[in-house]
């Protein structure tokens, strides 16, 4: 290995980049975690999370990655053979169901075609049908990181309830929270699972969730065994701002710099950039599918990620092959596709810390190395997109 010069290009949809100010808030010595100094920063950020999940309602931090938060949220609330509602939006929906079906959940899974969202029309329907109350949680995922496509999750809850279904409503917004707007308690969600690497600009190890009075209420009828992923040990202790185990205390100062940086940008500030370069990156790429072949995996337009766009290649030309040389000449990373969609997609992740040249080089990156790559057609898209700034107000 050789030196290379000059920044990598970390574009995949997480981990992502980690800000400056983030990994200088790290650089800690170890603290005593049941100290008193502790307990202040546990209380901080635990208290600032609520914000950033738009609830007034606990929020729980697992020394874990996202895949942990799906099982705690499943095993504090549902008992074996209980009959859970899931959606295959792609290869992370279908990896929470998997999570689902080793703990002997009954899980119907309402199949798709990894191009769109949960269909809140389908919830409505099949929650009328279920008279006698046997679905106990319907389960979606907010932000599917492999398809690129956003479920509406505001509209979920409303055929829910135009279904007078008591089912638990949880979502994960592992690849949303933090960059797309998103409300625990107005969209009535029980449940809502996230994590650090996304979004909140953080390492990969901390992962959350987020519990209604309503999930909270359920864990009393509870029968799967748990231990780890306990909420009442977990809440019992957060009340002093501590935790029943070893946090990752130095992940938390990161934590409390990320939410810091949120708040001064303003959420919805936060919300309208990612949502202003998405649009920019799907011009583009909208410009290399005119004489390139490329297309947005995302069908619907209102349901376009503003994190992420997966890149449908050409029939017959290989994601994998193409993301190689956008690595091996321009040290870009870019993220691949995933079960269904390997080697036919490849993901440009646009989120967390990141600005209009950040993804102008990204994108200038993806074209350039798209016709070395053979395809001569993909031009103009950085153009597409810098048009699209210019003609926006933001940045
Ligand atoms: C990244 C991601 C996960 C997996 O999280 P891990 O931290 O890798 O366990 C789950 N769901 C979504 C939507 C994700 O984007």
């Amino acid at each position: 290995m050789t030196y290379r010069s000059g920044r990598h290009f970390l574009q995949i949809p997480g981990p992502t980049n980690v800000p400056d100010r983030i990994l200088r808030a790290m650089d800690m010595p170890t603290m005593d975690h049941r100290g008193p100094a502790f307990a202040a920063l546990g209380k901080e950020v635990l208290a600032g999370l609520k914000g950033i999940f738009q609830t007034k309602n606990p929020v729980v931090i697992y020394p874990a990655s996202g895949t942990g938060a799906w099982e705690a949220a499943l095993v504090n609330t549902l008992s074996p053979a209980d009959k859970v509602l899931m959606f295959e939006t792609g290869q992370f929906a279908t990896l929470w169901e998997r999570v689902a079906s080793r703990f002997g959940l009954d899980v119907e899974v309402s199949p798709g075609d990894w191009r769109s969202g949960v269909d809140p029309a389908l919830v409505e329907v099949r929650l009328k049908a279920d008279t006698a109350h046997t679905v106990k949680a319907v389960c979606v995922v907010h932000n599917e990181t492999s398809t690129g496509v956003t479920s509406r999750i505001a509209q979920i809850r409303k055929a829910i309830d135009a279904a007078a279904h008591p089912a638990l409503f949880m979502v994960d917004t592992i690849s949303s929270l933090a960059s797309i707007d998103y409300r625990h308690d107005e969209w009535g969600v029980d449940v809502t699972v996230s994590g650090s690497q996304k979004g909140l600009m953080l390492p990969p190890g901390l992962s959350f969730n987020a519990i209604s009075d309503k999930a909270l209420a359920a864990v009393k009828d509870s029968q799967f065994p748990k231990s780890y992923w306990r909420w009442d040990d977990m809440l019992e202790a957060n009340d002093k701002g501590l935790f029943p185990y070893t946090p990752a205390t130095n992940l938390l100062y990161g934590l409390r710099e990320a939410i810091a940086m949120l708040n001064e940008e303003g959420l919805s500030n936060v919300f309208a950039r990612h949502a202003r370069l998405a649009e920019a990156t799907r011009l583009a790429v909208a410009a290399w599918g005119r004489e390139g072949g490329l297309e947005v995996l995302c069908r619907n337009e209102e349901e376009c990620s503003n994190t992420l766009t997966a890149v449908l290649m050409p029939e017959g030309q290989d994601a994998d092959e193409f993301r190689k040389v956008a690595l091996d000449r321009f040290d870009l990373s870019l993220g691949n596709g995933l079960g269904k969609v390997a080697g036919k997609v490849f993901r440009i992740g646009h989120l967390g810390d990141f600005n209009e040249l950040m993804l102008m080089g990204t994108l200038a990156g993806v074209e350039k190395a798209l016709r070395l790559f053979g395809i001569n057609g993909a031009h103009g898209g950085v153009e597409a997109a810098l048009d699209h700034l210019d003609g926006t107000p933001g940045g």
